[in-house]
């Protein structure tokens, strides 16, 4: 059966819309995958940072997670004491650095931080932090305990 001019033309626009709702999806299966691939380089491009600038990230990411444990810390806890403490001796025996950690494990042991308050860990930890800073020629940071607790108390975590 032949089919009339018009129903020809309604076929072929169907078939029309049909092959590009197709394109369209290969285009976005393929974006996504070329998204993906981007990720996998970025790990390369992060690979290929210098050492020096790994050290800082690392360094940076190291503070923030320190301080931020420390602001929150629950000292009412035994349990929170005792990771607490294994936290900072972790530190002192696995951080990726071999000058940094054992600078850190001999802070540990010359001054043991006080596990009877989070402000005064977290004034701690600046303090620990500060003879890095003092070592490297930088500024000291003021460690006073509403500023610090300000910067570090809200990691914006207490959400989910
Ligand atoms: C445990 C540990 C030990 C380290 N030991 C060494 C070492 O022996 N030698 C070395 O070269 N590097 C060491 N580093 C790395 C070094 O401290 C820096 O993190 C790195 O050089 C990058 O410095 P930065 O200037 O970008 O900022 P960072 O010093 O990393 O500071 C990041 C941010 O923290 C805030 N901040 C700065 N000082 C304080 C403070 N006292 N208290 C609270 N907040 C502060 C500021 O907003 C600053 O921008 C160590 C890092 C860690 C985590």
């Amino acid at each position: 059966m032949r089919l009339s001019a018009q129903s020809a033309r309604v076929v072929a626009l169907t078939s029309a819309v049909w092959v590009l709702v197709l394109v369209v999806a290969l285009y976005v299966a393929v974006a996504s995958r070329s998204a993906d691939c981007d990720s996998v380089n970025l790990t390369e491009r992060h690979g290929a940072v210098s050492e020096a600038t790994r050290k800082q990230v690392v360094g940076r990411a190291g503070w923030m997670l320190i301080h931020s444990m420390a602001a929150k810390f629950q000292p009412g806890e035994e349990r929170a004491v005792l990771a607490m403490q294994g936290f900072l001796e972790a530190i002192a025996e696995l951080y990726p650095c071999e000058l940094c950690k054992t600078h850190f494990g001999q802070f540990l042991d010359a001054s043991p931080p006080p596990m009877d308050s989070a402000l005064a860990l977290l004034v701690w930890t600046c303090k620990a932090h500060n003879e890095v800073n003092s070592r490297n020629g930088k500024q000291l940071f003021p460690c006073e305990k509403e500023p610090l607790q300000a910067l570090y108390g809200d990691c914006g975590c207490d959400s989910s």
